[in-house]
């Protein structure tokens, strides 16, 4: 069994969704391929659901009309006959229903969630009809009908393994599933979403439970590069990477993968590859349990970082200080990225600031507070890299004229991470990728 993913942009358009038609049926060992939504569908999903939530039946009303227009385009290029172009249209049609009808009813979360869902549904079943339309046998499998989260938000493996065991012995003779990306059922059975870029995790997910030789990303760019190629030019793939350096990338910031998607393929030793679907046979970048070469691999960033320092000169000395502020971050349930400390003071940095407010209140019991809002980790991650020759030297040569806010250096021998106001994230980019790899 092999599980490959295809991104937005990989089914964003009628000729890219017949290119991944045959990708798909190409060889003939079993798979199962998890969609993303179209390209920008979740994004209007999203605007869609904000202006419902304010009311705005209206505007909420012409982002659907857009994206039905956009829909109906796509099925009529897309299907060739009269009988795949009806199908097309009539699972337009029962969505864009479904959408219009919404507009009537009281906005809650869980409506939220059954707006961002349309997308993976609408893609998923228009693949169908169009595999259908050129006879590839295959079946389509619900993935609200497997995929689950408990109630901390986290995918139940165990039961996913059972369900989708079973769905897939009802299909014995079948060599070809499509099942959807990105959504779910929490814990409450209501249908739920395993966050943005959540597609990727869904499809590492999958492998897990499946026992598959391997978990396919194709995506529109040729493996992990060692830069993000929205913002440094002349970045260049990286062929390898160990799990360690790609969790380390993805939760810092590389876009190209959801930072969960790791952990199950190093718990259940499977490799996952990143593919480009505009070049199936280039080689991308496969990640695997073996580590390769040491040094520099890939410079990530992470925004909306917020750093709390926390000054008390009567405190910081005494034993069980620094318990006591962890513990105010674990109360409210909000994970620490970085830390730093001095004789004086602690500093450190969440990404979620949904309960700053309450935290800050509780911290100001052993200190003088302050935050810095809107600040970027910028990380450096490879293999040994904090051995790497010079590698503090480089950096901060590289970082000269940046108002460096935070370093860690030594917590991993993986990583370096430097912490920069957003605004000069592009610059420390820049320059570190021509200090590092120039
Ligand atoms: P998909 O829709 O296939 O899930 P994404 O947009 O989520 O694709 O991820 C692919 C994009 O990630 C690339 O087009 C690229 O712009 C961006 N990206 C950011 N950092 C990196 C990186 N280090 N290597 C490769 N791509 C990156
Ligand atoms: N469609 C979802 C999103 O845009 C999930 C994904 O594409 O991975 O976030
Ligand atoms: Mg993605």
């Amino acid at each position: 069994m092999k599980v490959m993913k295809f991104g937005g942009t990989s089914v964003g358009r009628p000729e890219r969704m017949r290119d991944i038609a045959g990708l798909i049926s190409r060889e003939d060992e079993p798979k199962i391929i998890v969609l993303s939504a179209l390209s920008g569908t979740t994004n209007s999903l999203v605007e869609i659901s904000e202006a419902l939530s304010v009311s705005d039946r209206m505007g909420a009303s012409e982002k659907i009309d857009a994206l039905y227009k956009h829909y109906q385009a796509f099925v009529s290029d897309l299907f060739k006959t009269e009988e795949g172009l009806a199908e097309g249209k009539k699972i337009v049609e029962d969505h864009f229903e479904f959408l219009n009808i919404i507009l009537k009813i009281s906005y809650s979360e869980s409506l939220n969630k059954d707006i961002l869902a349309q997308g993976e549904l609408l893609s998923t079943k228009i693949m169908s009809a169009y595999l259908k339309e050129i006879k590839v046998p295959h079946v389509w499998i619900p993935a609200l009908d497997f995929m689950t989260i408990d109630s901390y938000g986290e995918p139940q493996l165990g039961s996913i393994k059972v369900k989708l065991a079973q769905i897939l012995r009802e299909h014995k003779d079948t060599n070809l599933f499509i099942t959807q990306g990105f959504i779910c059922r929490n814990s409450r059975g209501e249908v739920d979403n395993l966050k943005r870029g959540g597609s990727d995790y869904t499809a590492s997910l999958v492998a897990a439970a499946t026992g598959a030789s391997v978990c396919e990303i194709w995506t529109d760019i040729d493996g992990m590069h060692n830069g993000d190629p929205r913002i440094v030019e002349g970045t260049t793939p990286v062929r390898k990477l160990s799990f360690n350096e790609a969790a380390e990338l993805a939760y810092f910031g590389a876009k190209i993968l959801h930072p969960a998607s790791i952990w199950p393929a190093q718990h259940y030793n499977f490799p996952v590859r990143l593919l480009n679907t505009m070049e199936p046979d280039a080689p991308g970048t496969i990640i695997s349990s073996e580590a390769d070469e040491e040094g520099v691999k890939a410079i990530a960033a992470k925004d909306n970082i917020v750093a709390v320092k926390i000054k008390s000169s009567r405190m910081l000395l005494a034993h069980g200080f620094l318990r006591k502020i962890f513990e105010v971050f674990e109360k409210y349930t909000t994970s620490i990225d970085m830390v730093t400390t001095s004789e004086v003071a602690v500093s450190l940095t969440i990404d979620d600031e949904s309960r700053l407010k309450l935290i800050v209140k509780e911290l100001e019991a052993y200190g003088q507070i302050t935050t810095d809002h809107n600040q970027t980790i910028i990380c450096v991650v490879g293999n040994k890299v904090a051995l790497a020759p010079n590698i503090l030297i480089k950096t901060f040569d590289s970082l000269n004229d940046i108002p460096v806010r935070m370093v860690s250096f030594g917590g991993s021998r993986d990583n370096v991470s430097i912490l920069v106001p957003r605004e000069y994230k592009e610059q420390a980019l820049q320059q570190l990728h021509s200090g590092l790899f120039g």
